[in-house]
């Protein structure tokens, strides 16, 4: 299963990622996740993309593109994948495509934008493992704490009110046109998010024909 997981940030792409690399046994491979962790190492390639993340801005594509590229070639790769966060516009997607990738479904997770604001303004994540939290709709088990790993739950820096305004403006003007893209392909499948992340979840595993857990 080559698939693509679509939304929003704060969309829940990452929460789902998480539960369907497990249900699926094939990696979730999140751009934001790569770049986080290439900031924090100092890595040149976060020095040069820090700035557009902090500002809440895409990535110019040469570096996403080959970030992908590196890391699809990889061996655990092979029987499938599941991209949360790539492609991000039309040039990235084609570039998906011009590296010969076959994508079988683009998961879309819909929500509102005011539901967004809500939901971005209490996320956190762990500083260690990256594993995603709400502080109503998912919270670990103990306050702060990452039950994957033990690490500290934090706030991002680009969930400041103000980034997620611009994040939202960015992904309607310049991602959001993909879902007309992947429909003409006859690849789009449509969620409507619920309120909790189970039912969100089992919504999903049926969109894609895998039934209950
Ligand atoms: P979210 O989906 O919640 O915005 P991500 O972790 O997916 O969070 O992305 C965080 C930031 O990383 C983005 O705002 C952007 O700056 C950068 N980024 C991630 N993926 C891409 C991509 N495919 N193209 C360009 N920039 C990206
Ligand atoms: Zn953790």
């Amino acid at each position: 299963m080559k698939m693509i997981l679509f939304g929003a940030p704060g969309s829940g792409k990452g929460t789902q990622a998480a539960r369907l690399e497990k249900r699926l046994s094939v990696p979730a491979i999140s751009t934001g996740n790569i770049l986080r962790a290439a900031i924090k190492n100092g890595e040149e390639m976060g020095l040069k993309a820090k700035a557009y993340v902090d500002a809440g801005q895409l990535v110019p594509d040469a570096v996403i593109i080959g970030i992908i590229k590196e890391r699809l070639a990889k061996p655990d790769c092979e029987n499938g994948f599941i991209l949360d966060g790539f492609p991000r516009n039309i040039p990235q997607a084609e570039a998906l495509e011009a590296q010969g990738v076959e994508i079988d479904k683009v998961l879309n997770i819909e929500v509102s934008d005011e539901e967004i604001e809500r939901r971005l303004t209490g996320r956190r994540v762990c500083q260690r493992c990256e594993a995603p939290y709400h502080i109503a709709d998912n919270p670990p088990k103990s306050e702060g704490v990452c039950d994957v790993c033990g690490g500290a739950l934090i706030r991002r820096d680009d969930d400041s009110p103000e980034t997620v305004r611009g994040r939202l403006r960015v992904f309607h003007e310049s991602t959001e046109p993909l879902k007309g893209w992947y429909e003409r392909k006859g690849k789009l499948v449509t969620v409507v998010a619920r309120e909790s992340v189970s039912d969100t979840s089992a919504a999903v595993l049926a969109a894609l024909g895998l039934g209950a857990t």
